[in-house]
């Protein structure tokens, strides 16, 4: 089998939105509509105080929440794990944007162009089918389609691979094929420890986050509640623990 997946290092992220820049074009998205997002944080406690920059997007959840909440089965997940979307099953109650811990759905009611009357760009991209529907990041899944009939691999050749991995000029996002242990994803989990957003949920992101060198656990502990022993967490966790549990 497949399942495609995203990996994000959070050790060579700069924060300078390439990606979401990239996205926006490929995907033509509009206004106000950022199906990558890129979160600044402040991490740590002051004086021992880092940024750090946050991908985020639609994690294509092994267990999607917002596939379970679908009325209509616009939003699907497909063998390979990524989620769809249908716009034209699509209703656009919403119900999927509500129950997605992670905030990556977007639903635009009315065209909105960044100068009031669209530009020509604007006017040769705007999707009207993309209207008053719920919409997210599909993983560029026409590029990964299209790639794999003419005979390409996903995230080693660059027309099957997602627009924001290509653009990132720090090579901090990796796309691959997480069933292939000799994939470039599974090769970067396997020698660095990462972790997945809210974990506790149950959802399964298809979306990881690298943060150290060093083989560990895929799924490291959460550091011990104040006023415990000290020694118990991982050198360097407590920085990313509220990422993993609470701040998407
Ligand atoms: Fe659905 Fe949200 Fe998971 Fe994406 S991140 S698959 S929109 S629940
Ligand atoms: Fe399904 Fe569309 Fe409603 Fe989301 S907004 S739950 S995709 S019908």
């Amino acid at each position: 089998m497949t399942r495609w997946a995203m990996v994000a290092d959070l050790r060579r992220c700069v924060g300078c939105q390439t990606c979401t820049a990239s996205c926006k074009v490929t995907n033509a998205t509009p206004v106000g509509v950022q199906w990558r997002r890129v979160l600044d944080q402040e991490i740590g406690e002051y004086p021992d105080v880092k940024r750090a920059f946050i991908p985020v997007g639609c994690q294509h959840c092994d267990d999607p929440p917002c596939v379970q909440s679908c009325p209509t089965t616009a939003t699907r997940k497909r063998a390979d794990g990524i989620v769809t979307m249908d716009y034209d099953l699509c209703i656009g109650c919403a119900y999927c944007a509500v129950s997605c811990p992670y905030q990556a759905r977007y639903r635009t009611l009315r065209a909105s162009f960044a100068y009031g009357e669209p530009i020509d760009s604007e006017a040769m991209t705007h999707r009207a089918e993309r209207l008053a529907v719920a919409t997210k990041c599909t993983f560029c899944v026409e590029r990964i389609d299209d790639g794999l009939a003419q005979g390409l691999k996903p995230g080693v050749d660059p027309e099957a691979t997602p627009a924001c991995v290509n653009a990132c000029i720090a090579k901090a996002m990796t796309f691959g094929d997480l069933d292939d242990p000799a994939s470039n994803v599974s090769k970067l989990l396997a020698e660095n420890r990462h972790f997945r957003m809210h974990e506790e949920l149950g959802t399964g992101p298809g979306f990881f986050y690298l943060w150290d060198a060093g083989v560990l656990d895929p799924s490291p502990p959460l550091p011990p509640p104040p006023g415990s022993s000290p020694g118990h967490a991982l050198e360097g966790e407590g920085k990313w623990s509220a990422l993993r549990g609470g701040q998407a």
